[in-house]
């Protein structure tokens, strides 16, 4: 294969979003006893995994503050479930925002694959995820140690699908495009991000989505970049 770098998302395509978001979720639904507020545990799951994806949805397409995300999801979340208490709203929010990114899981074969690549590639992390919560997710999930850099789109000052930080983190690494292989799981940030800055992409579809995006490589499983690399 022709690369020399590899250029990897973190969240959903290494980092266990959803299996950790729960974990911490169904912590904090314990903390704050929101079973006694008549919201069920599962609900609460369902409606957080609803309006953050449909927030980080609008984050990424430039039509929402960052500080949205963090001062209004679980305000949105509580008011689904008929509870407007904007102060709690914020408590759990600040408490999600330090529980979370402490949980390990990964996805399915992560470990495996990065143990592969190590040796043979210089890798790097681009993620528009906040700064501190995206290293604090790397070292509590034990993978710092694989990544050459991790490039957070505050430090590039441009967030995913722009080219710029495509761009940033490969003149940062020394690297150019027809050096460099983008892997994640997002259609517009990730794949449409690195074409824009002309760098072939692998689309990690976990779920098999229907799509018509032109990625240069699809997988289903992390395990199948060794076919690849
Ligand atoms: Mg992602």
């Amino acid at each position: 294969m022709k690369y020399r770098c590899l250029l990897f998302d973190l969240d959903h395509t290494l980092w266990d979003y959803e299996t950790n978001s729960r974990e911490a979720l169904t912590d904090l639904f314990r903390e704050y006893q929101l079973q006694e507020k008549g919201i069920d545990n599962r609900e609460f799951i369902n409606t957080f995994e609803k309006i953050n994806n449909e927030m980080w949805d609008l984050y990424d397409r430039g039509l929402l503050h960052r500080d949205a995300i963090r001062n209004e999801r679980f305000h949105k979340i509580l008011l689904t479930h008929s509870i407007d208490d904007y102060g709690l709203s914020l408590r759990i929010s600040h408490d999600y925002l330090i529980h979370s990114p402490k949980k390990k899981n990964l996805m399915e074969g992560c470990r495996e694959i990065l143990d592969y690549l190590f040796p043979k590639y210089p890798m790097v992390i681009v993620t528009n995820g906040f700064d501190e919560i995206q290293s604090t997710k790397l070292s509590s999930s034990g993978i710092t140690h694989y990544f050459k850099d991790v490039i957070t789109s505050a430090r590039a000052g441009f967030k995913k699908p722009a080219k710029e930080i495509f761009e940033f983190a490969l003149q940062q690494n020394g690297f150019s495009a027809p050096d460099a292989l983008m892997i994640g799981d997002n259609l517009l940030t990730d794949m449409a991000g690195a074409q824009n800055a002309h760098i072939d992409t692998v689309y990690f579809n976990p779920m098999n989505l229907k799509h018509n995006s032109p990625v240069t490589f699809e997988i289903g499983k992390l395990t199948q970049l060794k076919q690849l690399l």
